[in-house]
C-alpha cells in the first residue's frame, strides 16, 4: 500500500465532473494514478497495482526510470521546442539511433506527435510515392482512431465512431488468427487463408501501400513465417509499399528491437509511437527508405513533432532497454509467463500467445469448441483481477483475451503473482 492522496474522493469527484471519457468504465475505473515506479502504479487511495499494461503499451523500461528522468530533467533546461523545419540535438541523436536499429530498408524518420499520426503520415507518404490511391490493412488490423488512421482500422464499432461514412480507398486482407482458423490443424497449414491475395491485390491495382502490425498486438497474433513470406512476396511482386507498423511492437515489446526482425522482412516504411519516448509521450515516427523519404513532399510540419524532450526520453529508453537487457528479458519473461499460464491448466484457457511480452490469454467456455467466454464472465475476471491489485486490458476480435503487456523489466516473482491473482479469479469466476 502506498501512502494515500489527501484530498483522493475530490479528485475522483472532479475526474467524474471534468473529464470527457468516451467509454463506459467497468467497476474500479478508472485507476487515478499518483504515482508510479517500474511495474507497480499507486492510485490516489494509495493502492498499488501490478501494471500488465505498461501505461498503455509504453513504459517498455518501466515507469519513471530513474535514467530517463535523468535525461528528461537535464533536457528541460536545455531546448524544449523548435520549428519542425530546424532541429534539435536529441530528435536528430534518436532518428540515427533509430534507423541504425531499425531494418536495413529504413534509412529516414519524421518525428509526429503520437501513433495515429505516424500512420497518416506513413499513408499520405506511401500515396505520394506510389501515386496511388489505395491502401490495403489487415482484417483485424488496428491503426488508430484518428479519421485517417480509422480508414484502415478494421473494426466496425472503431469505424462506426467516425460519425461518417469512411473512404472507400482502403480494404482489408485476411490476417492470421491461427486458432480460430477454418482450414484445419495448425501443423498442416498451408497459409490456405491467403489462397486468394493475388487476386485481392490483382482487383486493386491502385494500391500504394499495405499497413500491417508484424503481429497483432490486440490478440497477441503472430502469423507463421510462410505466411508472412507469402504476403510479403505478393506484395512486391505488384511494388505495394509495406508500411510495418511497430507502434505497439517495437521498442523491443516482443523480444526483438521490432517485431518485423521475427521474420526478416524488409519494409519501406515503419511506424512508431507509444514507447517510443520512454513514456514522456507526444512522439510518433514515420521512418521510410531513402528513396520513399526522397518522395515525401511539404505540407506536413506537426507544431510540436519530435520535440527536444520527448527525444531525450526516447535516446534514454533505448540507452536503458540495452543497459538492462531488457528485450532478452522480455524474450525469456515471456516464455516464463506463457508456460506458467498453461501450467494452470484452467479449463477457461483456451490459448496462450506470447512472443516476448506482448501476450494474449483467450479464455473460452469449451476448449474443444473453442466458445468464447461471455461478455458477462469476462467482465467478471477483468473486476476480480483488479480487485486483487492487477491492471490489464481485456481485447482480441471477441473481446475474450487478457491482454498483458507489462513492463519488460518484470520479473519472475511479479509474474507469478498475477499468475496466482489469476488461478484463484479463474475459480471463483466459473464457480460463482
Ligand atoms: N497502431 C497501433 C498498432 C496501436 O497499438 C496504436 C495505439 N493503440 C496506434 C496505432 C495509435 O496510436 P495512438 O493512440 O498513439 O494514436
Amino acid at each position: 500500500m502506498g501512502e494515500p492522496t489527501p484530498d483522493a474522493n475530490a479528485i475522483e469527484a472532479a475526474d467524474e465532473k471534468y473529464v470527457m471519457r468516451p467509454w463506459a468504465h467497468p467497476a474500479g475505473e478508472p485507476v487515478i494514478v499518483a504515482r508510479a515506479r517500474g511495474c507497480v502504479v499507486t492510485d490516489v487511495h494509495g493502492k498499488d497495482y501490478l501494471d500488465l499494461t505498461a501505461g498503455y503499451f509504453v513504459n517498455n523500461a518501466g515507469h519513471c526510470h530513474p535514467r530517463i528522468i535523468e535525461a528528461v530533467t537535464k533536457q528541460l533546461h536545455e531546448v524544449l521546442q523548435v520549428s519542425g523545419k530546424h532541429g534539435t540535438i536529441p530528435a536528430i541523436r534518436l532518428a540515427e539511433k533509430l534507423v541504425n536499429l531499425a531494418p536495413r530498408s529504413i534509412h529516414k524518420a519524421f518525428f509526429s506527435t503520437g501513433g495515429s499520426e505516424s500512420n497518416e503520415f506513413a499513408l499520405k507518404l506511401a500515396r505520394q510515392f506510389r501515386k496511388k490511391p489505395e491502401i490495403a490493412y489487415l482484417e483485424n488490423g488496428y491503426h488508430g482512431l484518428t479519421l485517417g488512421s480509422l480508414e484502415v482500422t478494421a473494426s466496425q464499432k472503431y469505424r462506426e465512431s467516425a460519425g461518417k461514412p469512411l473512404g472507400t480507398d482502403n480494404y482489408a486482407v485476411p490476417t492470421a488468427y491461427c486458432y480460430r482458423c477454418k482450414f484445419g490443424p495448425h501443423a498442416q497449414c498451408k497459409v490456405e487463408c491467403l489462397d486468394g491475395i493475388d487476386a485481392i491485390f490483382d482487383a486493386h491495382p491502385e494500391t500504394a501501400g499495405l499497413i500491417a502490425e508484424p503481429i497483432q498486438a490486440v490478440g497477441g497474433l503472430a502469423p507463421p513465417q510462410k505466411w508472412w513470406d507469402r504476403l510479403d512476396a505478393a506484395r512486391k511482386k505488384r511494388g505495394i509499399l509495406l508500411i510495418a507498423d511497430e507502434i505497439q511492437t517495437g521498442m523491443g515489446r516482443t523480444g526483438k528491437m521490432f517485431a518485423i526482425d521475427h521474420y526478416g522482412l524488409q519494409p519501406e516504411i515503419l511506424t512508431g509511437g507509444k514507447g517510443l519516448s520512454g513514456g514522456v509521450g507526444s512522439l510518433g515516427l514515420t521512418a521510410a527508405s531513402n528513396e520513399v523519404a526522397a518522395g515525401f513532399f511539404g505540407g506536413t510540419t506537426p507544431t510540436n513533432g519530435g520535440n527536444a524532450v520527448s527525444a531525450a526520453g526516447g535516446i534514454a529508453m533505448i540507452e536503458t532497454i540495452f543497459a538492462e537487457g531488457l528485450i532478452d528479458n522480455a524474450a525469456r519473461m515471456g516464455r516464463y509467463f506463457a508456460e506458467a499460464a498453461w501450467a494452470l491448466r484452467d479449463p477457461w484457457i483456451g490459448d496462450v500467445r506470447f512472443t516476448g511480452l506482448l501476450g494474449g490469454i483467450e479464455l473460452v467456455k469449451n476448449r474443444d469448441t473453442r466458445e468464447v467466454l461471455g461478455k458477462l464472465e469476462m467482465g467478471k475476471v477483468k473486476d476480480h483481477l483488479h480487485a486483487q491489485g492487477m491492471l490489464i486490458t481485456v481485447s482480441g476480435l471477441y473481446g475474450n483475451v487478457l491482454r498483458l503487456q507489462p513492463p519488460l523489466s518484470i520479473t519472475a516473482p511479479q509474474l507469478d503473482q498475477f499468475i496466482a491473482a489469476l488461478r484463484n479469479t479463474l475459480r471463483t469466476v466459473r464457480g460463482a
